[in-house]
């Protein structure tokens, strides 16, 4: 294409700027595809695994999130939990606007960031030292560095169906029931970049060797539906760990400050060297952290030869909107979610029953997952080949139904609800009214 083409063109496309938006969910969607690949700027958003056109948010408060056509929905989906005191709360409005008031970004360290370390510290005591970044994505491959740059090996155990975010070396294909080491898991990642990445079963402890610098775990896995840990399964990996001189990681990016003030590891009483954070700690503003023991923390840049550093890490506003996220969720907090997951779950499990829709909504403390069909009779799933039985074209139909109702599902069958503190009786009640309706709707078109 000639450059003289190319400045026509731009000056087409700028004058289609100034034309009136047609503020349709299909037609807004419909332009995004034609500039930001698949209309989405991360994947799940898409709707490919229900189908359908995605609605665009236009705004959100509280347990409610309204589209471009003005219509309102009770979201489950919750910025996939990196909302949990619900949509536009005044605590985190007020924080990070007074913090915009004060400038964006310095490059320069910051008392406030210096205070969210020191919260996330005084609440999971392994975290002596917190190093804060900009998403889960950059924490799990932080961690990733760190362990290797600690222990000089190279080697990284993880489980079958636990997610980390977009990391080369863990983005490794699982094989079904036996341990793989080195294939991809998608285009792009070469295979030198998951040669050191075992991939194995959930829930079972593997044999490890004086080769592994890392076992990484999701503690409560919370990307294959919602899986508790078996009894015993972190307690073995931590002595497995132990026996070899690995490090132990747990990506708590969902679990922490979600099950509890001090995350999955306080829950089941297990202690990492290292934890992963997101989505809660930024109350919804770009955020990860990496915490973890000392020693291992300190091998980081500028005190230790592992490289880390980032432009906006540490951002006033993402720090000011955790601190005041955090400074919400007392135990009561916790106390009154756990209630209300339990709720949500009975709610929708009588609808579906109600209705004659085999589906399962395990909880495992404040998080709730999703299981559809009866492959697995009256169990839940403890692992990832027994979670990929569930129905997914069931889901996609409840989905849908529950959407026409005014409920946002997340759209995958594999992502967990979130239930937080703006989803109180009576949205909770609305809930099971649309999940009611929904259910008959899928069975009566069966
Ligand atoms: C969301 C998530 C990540 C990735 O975090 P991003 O902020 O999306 O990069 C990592 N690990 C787990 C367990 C997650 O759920």
């Amino acid at each position: 294409m000639s450059d003289e083409h190319e400045h026509q063109q731009d000056e087409h496309e700028d004058g289609r700027d100034d034309a009136p938006v047609v503020m349709t969910n299909a037609g807004l969607f419909a332009r995004s595809c034609e500039v930001i690949p698949g209309g989405v700027n991360s994947s799940i958003r898409a709707f490919k695994a229900v189908g359908g056109t995605p609605y665009l948010v236009a705004h959100a408060e509280g347990p409610f999130v309204w589209d471009v056509e003005g219509t309102r929905y009770i979201d489950l989906v919750q910025s996939y939990g990196a909302i949990i005191l619900g949509h536009a709360h005044p605590a985190i409005t007020a924080a990070v606007s007074q913090a915009a008031r004060s400038g964006t970004s310095y490059g320069a360290p910051t008392p406030g960031e210096m205070l969210l370390a020191e919260a996330i510290r005084d609440r999971v005591p392994s975290c002596e030292r917190v190093r804060l970044m900009n998403s889960g994505t950059e924490a799990t491959s932080t961690a990733v560095r760190l362990a290797r740059g600690f222990t000089g090996r190279d080697r990284l155990v993880i489980f079958h169906g636990n997610f980390h975010g977009a990391t080369d070396a863990l983005l490794a294909a699982g094989g079904s029931g036996v341990a793989t080491l080195g294939l991809p898991g998608t285009a792009g990642v070469p295979a030198s970049a998951v040669a050191n990445t075992m991939v194995v079963p959930y829930n079972v402890v593997p044999e490890l060797d004086a080769q592994v610098a890392a076992v990484i775990v999701e503690p409560v896995a919370a990307n294959m539906g919602v899986v508790a840990p078996a009894p015993g399964f972190l307690e073995g990996l931590r002595a497995e760990c132990d026996r070899v001189g690995a490090l132990l990681v747990f990506d708590e990016v969902i679990t922490g400050f979600r099950l509890g003030r001090g995350g999955a590891q306080a829950k089941y009483d297990v202690r990492p060297d290292l934890t992963t954070f997101g989505k809660v700690i930024g109350g919804g503003l770009p955020i990860g952290a990496v915490g973890g023991r000392r020693d291992v923390m300190e091998t980081l840049s500028p005190l230790g030869p592992v490289f880390h550093a980032g432009t906006l890490a540490g951002n006033p506003l993402a720090t000011a909107a955790g601190r005041a996220a955090l400074a919400e969720l007392t135990g009561d907090v916790y106390m009154e979610l756990l209630a209300r997951a339990r709720r949500l779950s009975a709610a929708l499990r009588d609808a579906c029953a109600a209705a004659g829709l085999p589906a399962q909504f395990p909880v495992v403390g404040t998080l709730v997952g999703m299981y559809f069909g009866d492959a697995l009779g009256l169990d839940v799933p403890t692992n990832f080949d027994q979670a990929k039985t569930t129905d997914e074209s069931l889901y996609a139909a409840f989905f849908h139904a529950m959407l026409r109702e005014g409920v946002a599902l997340p759209p995958g069958a594999y992502e967990a609800l979130f239930v937080g503190l703006a989803h109180g009786d009576d949205v909770l009640d609305q809930i099971a009214e649309a999940a009611a309706r929904a259910a008959a709707s899928v069975m009566s078109s069966r």
